[in-house]
């Protein structure tokens, strides 16, 4: 089946008890059991499992094309569970620039119970193959990157790790299975936060996994006890709105990357404009293996403005339409000034914005856009 079905009716049959036809919400923690012990809806205790919980697995894990999934408090609680079923003297090779929150777990959490990672440039196959040890158990991808949209070949990351006997994990929520499914390009895990897209409408935290393998001595497997045993277990309410987000998802990203793809046009061309990060403008330099990984090139961008940091924050305080703030994959615009929000450490330009463009009318964002940049610096 196709995407936009699966969207609608994965994980929502109505409900057998009472016709409802949106899908019920179960606050329950605790679940009856039959006089003889058994625990006959196979539910028994909130952490280990809700049946609100697991119709949000099922619909993301059919999305993906995935045999199961695991649900999260946040994207980082997920990306944790997955770096966690790893052990101490672990090596894991991650992209450079990982969303600001993984390379930070990596270096400042789990290098001192002796994860170790390097942390090289996805784009270059050579650099990864050398990073390569004896104790590396994960290759970590994020595709598009954050916040300068680099494009790694999912497919060709995964043959190099597959060869090496290392599994890989994607993170998939700048694209979202409407947009890319890292699964069948290859990638043995996804990871979302479904906080951003998946959601959709900036009023949930959340995150998943998603396995194409998930035997007895998988890594999904060790992911799923730690889901149990660690306890970062979305509320029963977050399962719901992320699920409620998901049935508009397809048509979403549809607008979201129709609006992007106008809006990173008239960047390209506007002269207050220094450069402008898209995958889809032909110049990008993954733009043809984003063609071929992607069905479309996603709703996030970024530009460099003329004059500096300066400039950067005028900008940003003379749109209307965009809200200046954090986050991504919302019906609303937002506009972030990204060095700031990754602190000194950042590698980012301090003259590059950050777009998370909406689903407003086109023409209204460019035009608000022009009257930001249209500042005669
Ligand atoms: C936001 C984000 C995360 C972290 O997710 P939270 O829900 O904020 O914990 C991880 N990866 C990427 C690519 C993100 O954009």
């Amino acid at each position: 089946m196709n995407i936009e079905t699966l969207a609608v009716h994965s994980g929502s049959a109505a409900d057998a008890a009472t016709g409802a036809v949106a899908p019920p919400l179960y606050m329950s923690t605790t679940f009856e059991r039959d006089a003889d012990g058994s625990f006959p809806s196979g539910f028994v205790y909130g952490r280990s499992g809700n049946p609100t919980r697991q119709a949000l697995e099922e619909c993301v894990r059919d999305l993906e094309g995935g045999v199961a999934a695991a649900a999260f408090a946040s994207g980082m609680a997920a990306i944790m569970s997955v770096l966690q079923a790893l052990s101490a003297g672990d090596h894991v090779i991650a992209p450079q620039d990982s969303y600001h929150g993984t390379a930070h777990l990596l270096r400042a959490r789990l290098a001192r119970w002796r994860l170790h990672t390097s942390f090289v440039d996805m784009t270059d196959l050579a650099q990864i193959r050398q990073a390569i040890t004896p104790a590396t158990k994960l290759i970590m991808m994020e595709t598009p990157s954050n916040p300068l949209l680099k494009i790694t070949d999912v497919a060709a990351v995964a043959d190099l790790a597959h060869q090496h006997g290392i599994p890989c994990v994607c993170d998939n929520t700048w694209a979202t299975p409407a947009l890319q499914r890292c699964l069948d390009l290859g990638a043995d895990l996804a990871v979302h936060s479904t906080t951003k897209y998946l959601g959709g409408h900036s009023d949930v935290t959340g995150g998943i996994v998603v396995a194409a393998n998930a035997d007895e001595d998988s890594l999904f497997s060790e992911i799923r006890r730690i889901q149990e045993d660690g306890g970062a277990v979305p509320s029963p309410f977050d399962c719901w709105l992320i699920l409620r987000g998901i049935r508009t998802l397809p048509y979403r990203m549809r607008a979201h990357c129709a609006n992007a793809g106008r809006l990173a046009a008239f960047l390209n061309e506007h002269p207050g404009v220094r450069q402008v990060f898209y995958p889809g403008l032909p110049g990008h330099p993954g733009h043809d293996i984003a063609a071929r990984q992607m069905s479309a090139f996603g709703g996030m961008l970024s530009f460099r403005v003329r004059g500096g940091m300066d400039a950067a924050f005028r900008v940003a305080a003379r749109v209307n339409l965009f809200t200046r703030a954090t986050s991504l994959g919302s019906y609303e615009s937002l506009i972030e000034h990204r060095a700031s929000v990754e602190g000194p450490a950042s590698a980012t330009p301090d003259d590059l914005l950050r777009v998370s463009v909406g689903l407003e009318h086109p023409d209204d964002l460019i035009a608000d856009l022009e009257q930001a940049l249209d500042y005669g610096g």
